[in-house]
This record gives C-alpha cells, sequence and structure tokens, in this order.
C-alpha cells in the first residue's frame, strides 16, 4: 500500500470512528500518536527473546548471537549482540555504518583497536566490568587477550542494524579489483594474490602479545576523548535495601554520546519501581537470575514477562515499567538507554510531587492514606524505611 492510501486508509477509519461515538478503545487507530503498526493493535506485542538460546553465527567456539528487530519486532531503537570470542580469536577490522557501538565485559579479557576521522587510534585492553563505546562509522577490531575465551555484550543505537551487515575489511578488499588495490598500496598487482575473496568476520592467529604497548602499523595519535570507561570499577552509583545502580552516561564517558549503559542488581524481592523514560528507549539484557518486567502501553494494555539469565527485554520511548526479582538469588540486569542523557520519572516522586487532596479524587482513598506514601523518590524498593524512601546516595 502507498503511504498515501495508507494515510488515506488510516484517516477513514478515524472518522468512522468519530461519527460512531467512538470510542472503544479498541478501535482507535493511533495509540501512540505515530502510525506504528507494531505498537497499535489491542494487545501489547512481546517484548523478549532469548538471545543465549538463539543460534547465531559460530566458529568452534567463538559466537555471535543478535538481537534486532527481525528477533525481537519491538525493539526498533536498539539492538544487541552476545559474543564470545576463543583465544588467538579476532572480530576483525570493520566499521558500522548505521550505529554507534557500546560493549559490557562479562569474562574474560579482551583488546580493541579503534581509529575516528580525524586519524586518532586508539588500544585498549578490557577486563570484566569494563565498557566501551565507538562512534557510528568508525572502525575497530575486538580481539580475546590470553589464554581463556572472553564474552561481551554489544549493543547499537538502532534496532535495525545487524552485527553481520557490518562493512569488514576482508569483504571490501576481497572483492575490489586486484589492479586498483595494487595501485592504492603500491604494490604489484601479483602482491595481492591469495587474500581471502569474502568476509572472514572472524579471524584466528596466535595469542597476541599481552601487557605491553602492542606493535602498530603506524604511528599512534592518541584521541582526545578514551574510549574505554572502567565501569563496574567505580562506586555504584545509588544503594538501596533492595539492590544498587551503576549508571554511566556522557557526563562521566563523554565519548558515549548516544547511549547510557547501567547495571542494576536486584536483590531477591527487589523491584526497580515503576517509572518511564521521556527521552529514550530500554534494552535489557539479564546477566544472572530471574526478574518479572511489567510493560503498561496505554489503553489499558500491560503485559508482563519473566526474563532469565540471557534474556533480552526491551521498552519503548515512553512506556511504563518496572523490574522485579522473582528469583531466590540476586540478579544483575545490564541495561542500555539510546540517549547519553538518562532520564527517569518515578512513580513515587510523581505521586510525592503531586497534592494530596488531588490523589484522593482519583483513588477514592482519603487524603490521609496519600500522607503515608514515600516523599521521596524510592528508585528500588524495599527501601531502608518503608514511610521515607530513599537511601540513594546521588
Ligand atoms: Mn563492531
Ligand atoms: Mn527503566
Amino acid at each position: 500500500m502507498s503511504e498515501v492510501s495508507r494515510r488515506g486508509f488510516i484517516g477513514s477509519a478515524v472518522v468512522a470512528s468519530l461519527a460512531a461515538g467512538a470510542a472503544a478503545d479498541g478501535d482507535f487507530p493511533f495509540r501512540n500518536n505515530v502510525p506504528d503498526p507494531l505498537l497499535d493493535g489491542k494487545e501489547l506485542p512481546t517484548f523478549k527473546f532469548a538471545l543465549e538460546k538463539s543460534e547465531g553465527k559460530v566458529m568452534g567456539g567463538s559466537f555471535g548471537k543478535e538481537a534486532t528487530v527481525v528477533q525481537l519486532p519491538i525493539s526498533k531503537g536498539l539492538a544487541g549482540v552476545s559474543m564470545r570470542l576463543e583465544p588467538g580469536v579476532a572480530r576483525e577490522l570493520h566499521w558500522h555504518a548505521t550505529a554507534a557501538e557500546w560493549a559490557f565485559v562479562l569474562e574474560g579479557r579482551c583488546r580493541t583497536t579503534v581509529i575516528d576521522p580525524l586519524g586518532n587510534s586508539e588500544t585498549n585492553d578490557f577486563d570484566p566490568g569494563d565498557i566501551w563505546y565507538f562512534p557510528r562509522g568508525h572502525g575497530h577490531s575486538i580481539e580475546c587477550l590470553g589464554n581463556k575465551p572472553c564474552h561481551f555484550i554489544l549493543i547499537f543505537d538502532n534496532g535495525y542494524f545487524s552485527e553481520f551487515g557490518t562493512f569488514s575489511i576482508t569483504d571490501w578488499l576481497g572483492h575490489t579489483p586486484k589492479a586498483l588495490l595494487a595501485k592504492n598500496l603500491g604494490l604489484p598487482e601479483s602482491a595481492i594474490d591469495g587474500i581471502p575473496k569474502n568476509e572472514l568476520y572472524f579471524t584466528k592467529g596466535p595469542i597476541p602479545p599481552d601487557g605491553q604497548q602492542p606493535p602498530l602499523q603506524g604511528s599512534l595519535k592518541s584521541p582526545p576523548a578514551t574510549h574505554r570507561f572502567r565501569m563496574m570499577a567505580q562506586e555504584p552509583h545509588s544503594i538501596h535495601k533492595g539492590g544498587r545502580e551503576w549508571r554511566v552516561g556522557v557526563e562521566r564517558f563523554p565519548i558515549s554520546q548516544t547511549i547510557t549503559g547501567v547495571i542494576l542488581d536486584l536483590e531477591p524481592q527487589g523491584l526497580r519501581e515503576l517509572h518511564w523514560h521521556p527521552n529514550a528507549d530500554e534494552w535489557q539484557y539479564v546477566i544472572s537470575g530471574q526478574v518479572s518486567v511489567t510493560m503498561f502501553g496505554s489503553h489499558g494494555r500491560y503485559r508482563i514477562e519473566t526474563l532469565d539469565a540471557g534474556d533480552v527485554g526491551y521498552i519503548p520511548q515512553g512506556y511504563g515499567h518496572s523490574i522485579e526479582n522473582t528469583g531466590p538469588k540476586a540478579a544483575r540486569i545490564l541495561i542500555a538507554f539510546n540517549t547519553g542523557r538518562y532520564q527517569a520519572i518515578d512513580l513515587s516522586q510523581w505521586l510525592a510531587a503531586n497534592p494530596a487532596y488531588l490523589l484522593a479524587d482519583h483513588f477514592g482513598k482519603p487524603a490521609s492514606f496519600f500522607e503515608k506514601l514515600p516523599k521521596h523518590r524510592v528508585f528500588i524498593a524495599p527501601t531502608e524505611s518503608p514511610a521515607h524512601g530513599s537511601a540513594e546516595i546521588k
């Protein structure tokens, strides 16, 4: 259907709906004020994908598994990849035409090398709990360091981005005419013989030299903003009886212009309270434990999903939600927002900001009921004191 006829169809549906005295919620075509068919149904679509149970791209013990709009259609604003590299394996030199890359290292050690359009380059080594950020289009590679595998989660600020559609150096040069490449590199044509004809994706070689500045192909010019941040080496951003949070956006990690990353730890029964994000979508990956995630999408639409370790969840911008640890052990969730500047409005804070008499009129409760509610932002429940909420340190 063309854009014009599609608009015409929706327009007449609005007219018909109004003419019928309207209003059955189920007939309203624009629940979100944007014509997104996926979010316009009577029910909310699923917002869960079992990432670690999916197949992905495998080479020996190395793999990349992805969650894009193909696997999880609701996730239009962010995509993610679980990647494991065996010792001696690297994710080859490549760039992304349509997404920036943010990553959190779960296990093992790895090394990245990245170049920016000003010719600055940087090589960084990463341990578990460290993060990186590569702006859209900057060329990079990732090597496993040492004799143990490494495992990390990549997150992209575009749900349509596929890790398997990157611009890889072997794919490019393997398809470039030999004469052209020889001229470009100042070599005889015969010297080009034998390079791969197609994308390698993963390369395999000796374990890289460790603990020293690696030998480079050219001179190294350090970029003004580093690509590495030691996220879990910092104190948590806030601590509560029910859990704690580390949060890193552009204020603390200046290069990360389009992603804010969070590690949320929830004790058993710990609840990240009802809230929404005015300026960003939320992508979730459960590192350990089990959580119940609720999502509210207006028009009475409410959906609850249980996420286990290795599962991905997604909350569109502005949708109400909560995360509760429903398992017997502590839960750890990696969360990313497609903004460098985190914003949220939490239920406790919203209620505390309104007059008790007004709230009383909404819920048929006396004003005294509301006077008992937390006066501050709870953020994670249960809090130190049931009546007076927050133990947030920042
Ligand atoms: Mn990449
Ligand atoms: Mn949230």
